[in-house]
């Protein structure tokens, strides 16, 4: 599914009444935008693009200002392009990357009557056994399954869940409530049941010593077949510092947020993450995660367990009030903590939304002004990165990794905080190109979520997508994007030298390196979207 070539890169899942409405064009003015009626209602003359550094476009971002609901027509001497503006444009695409996690589902099946033509058996339900020792299995259930694989893994897991609930904290009205998913109705809101999926899995994974174990996952990735053909052993995997501090953290949040619901499993929570705090206490010599002898799937391993700890103690601090984690989190916080990355590697944005939207002076004077400064400044990087690109793109040409979509997410998160303490339109406006480039106004012309856009993912690295023999793939999961970092050499012979990174992405099946969806890639994008899609 792709539209002829046009000099013109939009949102393609449309623009909001009330938000200044910006395209992308390459090339040389004028621009005419035409209504429905065929009237021009804004001129633009330009005849000195930009090169964007990341894609080597010759580029202009035209600002059409605040338009009304309507269809519109952009037209230069080069092209045209059609776009549209309503009322609520992301409810659709929003709620589709809420429900994109119901899809992955793992140890349940997936009914027609909420999956629709994605429905399949129960997966993944034989008891696990640990890797260390194989005469001990047990039944551990439920969970998403962590990407184009079917494995399951804590950390990311736990970060996955804290997006959701603080975009349920911040933006209620902007998650919907009828994602039709099994627990729709059932008075809990949608977005909550969905991550509640996620936390009994994380708690199934706590050792009686208050450890989490790293992962849940066979030796190696399965072969590109449904998640109910995967039969194979699946293992827990030995004890992590970042999942034990994660989930402490996660847990610590949901707690809070699930005490009005349901107070027994919001106790169970607390409960679990303290144990796991005491043992994070009792063990304060970080050791990195290695994958076991014998052992090749996801390894997610950070360099070092500070920013969760920190995330940790902010956390339970929050949920409990005590000052003994306060003051951990106070000794922990350190200047060269990264504010504003939210994804598994560097969870320190997560303890700066606590600090900063939870616990506010309480944090005291360090936790509150001090990295109040600290997280406004980061922010500001953030913001500059998107002045210097051709599309508005908070990313630097060296940024294009494995997963792309995070950082742009991430630093969009950023800006919308930076908004909410500041009141700044700059960077709300910037967290809104972030949220643009994720739809289509990217030099790909690509939109990055499944099943939206005129020019869209269809080949996304995702086992179910890949094997269930429909041509569409499994809706509202969100790409990760160019890389030319990290690339497979299948990757670097197609695309070349010369490509340039922000053009580095290959729309087929085998592409993980630039193709693959993660949960924790939609759930960002599920904050943003969020924000956008809440009245202002
Ligand atoms: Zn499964």
């Amino acid at each position: 599914m792709h539209s002829e070539s046009s000099v013109f890169r939009i949102n393609q899942a449309g623009y909001a009444a009330g938000l200044p409405v910006i395209a992308a064009v390459l090339g040389n003015g004028p621009v005419i935008l035409k209504n429905a009626a065929g009237e021009i209602v804004r001129s633009a003359a330009f005849d000195a693009p930009q090169t964007d550094p990341a894609s080597g476009d010759a580029v202009t971002l035209v600002d059409l200002g605040v338009l009304e609901a309507g269809a519109y027509e952009l037209e230069s001497d080069a092209g045209r392009r059609r776009l549209t503006v309503c009322a609520s444009p992301w409810n659709t695409v929003t709620h589709a990357l809420i429900k994109g996690l119901y899809y992955q589902r793992c140890g349940c099946g997936l009914l027609p009557e909420h999956a629709g033509v994605y429905a399949h058996p129960p997966c993944h339900t034989a008891p696990a056994q640990e890797w260390t020792d194989k005469s001990v299995s047990r039944r551990i259930t439920g969970g998403w399954h962590d990407a184009g694989d079917y494995g399951k893994y804590v950390a990311p897991g736990a970060v996955t869940v804290a997006h959701l609930l603080y975009t349920w904290k911040l933006f209620p009205q902007g998650c919907g409530d009828d994602l039709n998913i099994p627990e729709t109705g059932s008075g809990i809101p949608d977005i909550l049941s969905e991550a509640r999926f996620e936390l009994e899995w994380i708690l199934q994974m706590q050792r009686s010593d208050g450890s989490f174990h790293h992962k849940l996952t066979k030796s190696h990735f399965a072969a590109f077949i449904m998640p109910q053909d995967d039969l194979e052993q699946e293992y827990m995997m030995p004890v992590c510092w970042c999942a034990t501090a994660d989930a402490a953290a996660c847990l610590a949040l949901a707690y809070r947020v699930y005490l009005s619901f349901d107070e027994p499993f919001a106790n169970r929570m607390l409960l679990a993450a303290k144990h796991a705090w005491t043992w994070l206490q009792a063990h304060p010599d970080f050791v990195p995660f290695m994958n076991p002898e014998g052992v090749r799937t996801g390894r997610y391993g950070g360099r070092s367990d500070s920013s969760n700890r920190f995330w940790a103690a902010c956390e339970l601090c929050a949920a409990t009030g005590e000052e003994a984690y306060r003051q951990a989190a106070e000794e922990l916080y350190t200047p060269d903590l990264n504010l504003t990355e939210f994804g598994w590697m560097e969870v320190g944005g997560l303890g700066a939304l606590c600090c900063l939207t939870d616990l506010k002076e309480s944090a005291g004077d360090v936790l509150y002004h001090r990295l109040k400064e600290d997280f406004l400044r980061r922010s500001e990087e953030a913001l500059a990165l998107s002045h210097a690109s051709g599309y508005g793109t908070s990313l630097s040409p060296d940024r294009y990794v494995w997963g792309s979509i995070l950082p742009v997410m991430s630093h969009a998160m950023a800006m919308i905080i930076n908004t909410i303490l500041t009141g700044r339109q700059d960077m709300r406006d910037a967290a809104l190109m972030q949220w643009h480039y994720a739809l289509g106004m990217n030099a790909l012309d690509l939109c990055f979520v499944t099943g939206f856009g005129e020019n869209t993912v269809m080949h996304p690295h995702h086992r179910p997508s890949g094997a269930d023999g429909l041509e569409a793939p499994v809706p509202g999961l969100i790409s990760g994007g160019p890389n030319k970092c990290f690339c497979y050499p299948q990757t670097k012979e197609k695309l070349g030298p010369d490509t340039p990174p922000a053009k580095y992405f290959l729309d087929e099946t085998p592409s993980a390196d630039t193709n693959e969806i993660a949960i924790y890639w939609n759930s960002p994008a599920v904050f943003v979207g969020a924000y956008f899609n809440s009245p202002f």
